[in-house]
């Protein structure tokens, strides 16, 4: 995916606060931060959303809670928590077609989420 923006942060050609990296996963801050820590974690393979995610793309996935584990402990999220966020599809609010979890944290958070 030549123009996915998230395709270039994880491979490099474009700057990111990067705050993890590891073989499958890359996560960096995100550049208008919502929360006092707002970190995007990324396939560094071109996955569009969760719909995409087939079975043999699967396998990566099994890390996936680790390294959200890795970051928010690794952030200082463990003792207040955090939110973790994955908008799929335009009506969702997702406005970058790589998969990305948001992790949130390091403030109140109000539920739900959502507005009208
Ligand atoms: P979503 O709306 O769930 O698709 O989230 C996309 C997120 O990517 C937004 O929170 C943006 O602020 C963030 N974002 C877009 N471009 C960049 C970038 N170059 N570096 C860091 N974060 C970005
Ligand atoms: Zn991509």
């Amino acid at each position: 995916m030549e123009e996915c923006i998230f395709c270039k942060i994880a491979s490099g050609e474009i700057p990111s606060s990067k705050v993890y990296e590891d073989e499958h996963w890359f996560a960096f801050k995100d550049i208008s931060p919502c929360a006092p820590v707002h970190i995007l974690v990324i396939p560094k393979k071109h996955i569009r959303d969760i719909f995409e995610l087939t079975p043999e793309k699967e396998g990566m996935m099994s890390d996936f809670f680790s390294t959200v584990r890795h970051i928010a402990m690794q952030e200082g999220l463990q003792e207040k928590g955090f939110r973790l966020v994955v908008n799929t599809g335009a009506a969702a609010g997702q406005t970058v077609f790589h998969f990305h979890a948001h992790i949130i944290g390091g403030r109140e958070l109000g539920w739900p989420p959502f507005s009208e």
